[in-house]
């Protein structure tokens, strides 16, 4: 059967493979090819231009032929019902009603050879800091792991911080607008997905990335040391009292903070320099999916005089029946 894969010298196949095992891209149910000098590694899917980033040393996106590896367990082969679980580094989550947990994490284990912990969730992200509760079904029991995303590695402790690897397109659409020698201010910049992947773009790129959760700051600081980047400032403390320290430099404010950035929007006003761009996310009704933000923004840039120019709107992803995370980007002039 003809599928994506990765071509890679065969000196450099061990380390590929690898990392295409631990974000989930290697295709087990294929046989891996060998021809010459060069290794074929069949792909699950198309990969993400950001998975690739994630890939060490030379290698090459393209299609083969390749044959079937018999006796290769799918997740189908063992589960009636397969149900939707997330992997962040080498734990694997399910939600808390998914019916026969522990059958679901045998399998998972059985099957996905990165993954060494199975959590089920014990209820939703709550509270200020936005963690959650969790109960080990299968595997180590821990909670903390290194997550890998855009060539970025982040320690990250589930219950302790807040994490999730949905945002991932999202982080790369926000990536792409950041200019080298720009100021960006990450105003919950939890375990720093955002902050790192911004400052690993170019040195000359300043971020301020600011969070309340002291052990989300704690991870964040490891993580500015695990991936060598010089350029994050780490502030630990209330977003709406840090942001005072930082007036009208920002070229770019991240406000991933989606039930409650409308509280900050006076002082991510403050942030923006002249023509600079607020990120800002919210969760909202099917029925109003943009308007009432917008209209929240425009008042806040009122109230310091100030005006805006919409740059986009778009839904991020499904939040609830009826409730989506949206993004809305606006230019502060
Ligand atoms: N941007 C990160 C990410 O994508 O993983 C974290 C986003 S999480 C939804 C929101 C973060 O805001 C949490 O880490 C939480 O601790 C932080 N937070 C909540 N209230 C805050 C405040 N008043 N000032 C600064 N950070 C705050």
């Amino acid at each position: 059967m003809r599928k994506s894969c990765i071509k890679v010298p065969k000196k450099n196949g061990e380390q590929i493979r690898r990392v295409l095992l631990e974000i989930d891209l290697l295709d087990n149910s294929s046989r891996i090819r060998s021809e010459g000098e060069v290794l074929y590694l069949p792909l699950t899917r198309e990969p993400q231009q950001c998975e690739l980033m994630d890939l060490p040393g030379e290698f090459e996106l393209t299609e083969h032929e390749f044959a079937e590896q018999k006796g290769q367990l799918k997740l189908e082969d063992l589960l009636e019902n397969v149900p939707h679980f997330e992997v962040i580094g080498d734990i694997a989550l399910i939600e808390n009603d998914v019916p026969e947990p522990e059958k679901v994490a045998e399998a998972i284990m059985r099957v996905k050879n990165n993954v060494k912990t199975v959590l089920a969730t014990l209820g939703p992200v709550e509270g200020e800091f936005r963690t959650r509760r969790f109960r080990t079904i299968a595997g180590e029991d821990k909670t903390s792991t290194i997550h890998r995303e855009y060539g970025c590695r982040y320690y990250i402790d589930l219950e302790r911080a807040y994490f999730t690897p949905r945002l991932a397109t999202e982080r790369s659409r926000i990536l792409a607008q950041v200019k080298d020698g720009q100021i960006v201010a990450d105003m919950f910049a939890g375990v720093g997905p955002y902050s790192i992947m911004i400052a690993r773009k170019s040195p000359n790129i300043r971020v301020i990335a600011i969070d309340k959760n002291p052990d989300a700051v704690d991870f964040l600081r490891r993580n500015i040391e695990l991936n060598s980047v010089l350029n994050v400032e780490a502030i630990e403390g209330d977003a709406n009292v840090e942001a005072g320290r930082f007036s009208g430099i920002a070229d770019h404010v991240i406000m991933n903070l989606p039930h409650n950035a409308r509280e900050f929007l006076d002082a991510a006003i403050r942030l923006c320099a002249p023509g600079s761009v607020i990120h800002y996310y919210d969760i909202t009704q099917e029925d109003d999916l943009f308007q009432s933000s917008l209209k929240l923004i425009r008042e806040a840039a009122s109230r310091a005089g100030r005006t805006t120019d919409i740059i986009d709107t778009r839904v991020v992803r499904s939040y609830a029946p009826h409730q989506s995370n949206v993004c809305i980007e606006v230019k502060v002039i």
